[in-house]
């Protein structure tokens, strides 16, 4: 079996993730706060490096510093990743319980380097900590983090990195294992050690990636929406409209467009400022999106303009819900906002043949109409009109 320097192993595993820490504190203070973890992961790194360093330096450094700080700032650094991690998937994070942990070693610790000297029970004692904090760590990264896959990976690795330590303990609990502690000369331990150093290698990166990937998750998203309303906006329904030609067969024979234009905006943006202005665009929002069906796509079209894009079966079915989202702000008004209203154009298309260039140009010209006809109205493109006229109890495509 090829011999390595235990020592230097471990003086490696304390490099990358100081490393590491440095680039996540950096880059951690710029992310938004809804991705939250990166402080505990970098500052659990730091702490993981700090470790590896006092244990490598064990013939160098008292006993007390380099087995019991050591082994403490480990028990810390697991815990910290812990913590980032809970918080990052969203769950209450072991504040409590963490530095409980740490100071239950300690007290361990210290017992068996001054009253009672035993290094098989000092390494027993932090590896049960650490293989119950390696299983959670997988547990929460593995289970909580849905469909993301950089924490997946992470999580694995500390799947394998909880079964590694369990064999470790478990071997040395046989009769006739070395029972020296850290730098016992078996192969179980090798293992151990460079597992653990290829762990403070890639676990870092893990991290830092998967961070990383869910801001660029989070940036996707913004680019989408509108920030005023939270709807999507112009391009989102674009997009939107690509994929619901592709899938929407199942849902609907039709896509629908509703465009909405809110009436004399300008006015009441003049009569009662620009901030009411807003408050209304978030009130029809809000009312409108309790009146669409779970398969429209809902957006921000540009200034006091909206639209609604849904797959159906009858052509009449977006005239119902235009009159639906009309009779809803009907309602608004009152002491908070004044009455508004909104005029409608509907345009509907088989769903081969409705690009949206035809859908808009449609609903544009519907809407048009609908102003110059007094504004508060709906009307339809006239290929719809000319179905409701043939059958206007049951226009079935
Ligand atoms: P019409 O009934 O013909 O639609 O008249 P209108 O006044 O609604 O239409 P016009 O296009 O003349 O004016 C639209 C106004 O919407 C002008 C613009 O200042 C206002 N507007 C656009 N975006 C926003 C916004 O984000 N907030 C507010 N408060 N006003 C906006
Ligand atoms: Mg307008
Ligand atoms: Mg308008």
């Amino acid at each position: 079996m090829p011999t390595f320097d235990l020592h230097t192993v471990l003086l490696m595993a304390s490099v990358m993730p100081g490393l590491m820490a440095l680039v996540m504190f950096s880059i951690g203070r710029t992310f938004p706060k809804n991705i939250p973890g990166m402080a505990q992961w970098a500052q659990g790194s730091l702490a993981f490096s700090i470790a590896a360093f006092l244990m490598a330096l064990r013939d160098a450094l008292p006993d007390w510093l380099s087995v019991i700080g050591g082994n403490i700032c480990m028990v810390a650094a697991i815990g910290l990743w812990l913590i980032g991690s809970q918080r990052y998937c969203g769950r209450s994070p072991f504040v409590r319980l963490v530095p409980a942990l740490a100071l239950f070693d300690a007290v361990c610790l210290s017992w068996m380097t001054w009253i009672d000297f035993s290094p098989y029970g000092r390494s027993m004692c932090t590896n049960v900590i650490l293989a119950l904090l390696f299983a959670r760590l997988s547990y929460e990264l593995l289970w909580s983090s849905q469909k993301d896959s950089g924490a997946k990976i992470v999580g694995t690795m500390f799947a394998v990195e909880t079964l590694i330590t369990v064999m470790r303990i478990v071997t040395s609990l046989e009769p006739g294992a070395a029972q020296q502690g850290l730098y016992a000369q078996d192969r179980m331990q090798l293992v151990y050690l460079s597992s653990g150093t290829f762990m403070s290698l890639t676990i870092t990166v893990g991290f830092m990636l998967t961070a990383v990937n869910r801001l660029r998750i989070h940036l996707e998203q913004l680019s989408l929406i509108d920030p005023l309303t939270g709807l999507l906006n112009r391009r989102a329904l674009v997009d939107a409209h690509k994929t619901a030609r592709e899938t929407s067969r199942r849902k609907g024979s039709y896509l629908s467009l509703l465009l909405i234009d809110l009436d004399h905006f300008k006015s009441i943006n003049d009569t009662y400022g620009h901030s009411t202005g807003d408050d209304i665009l978030v009130d029809f929002a809000r009312r409108a999106a309790l009146a669409l069906p779970r398969e429209a796509h809902f957006a921000r079209w540009g200034g006091e303009e909206f639209a609604v894009l849904f797959p159906c079966h009858r052509v009449d079915e977006p005239l119902t819900l235009a009159h639906a989202l009309q009779s809803r702000i009907a309602g608004a008004g009152g002491s908070a906002l004044p009455a508004y209203t909104c005029s409608i154009g509907i345009a509907s298309l088989g769903i081969r043949e409705s690009t949206i260039e035809q859908l808009l140009k449609l609903a544009d010209d519907a809407l048009y109409r609908a102003k110059r006809n007094g504004r508060n109205r709906v009307e339809v493109s006239s290929p719809i009109a000319a179905v409701l006229s043939e059958s206007p109890h049951d226009a079935v495509a």
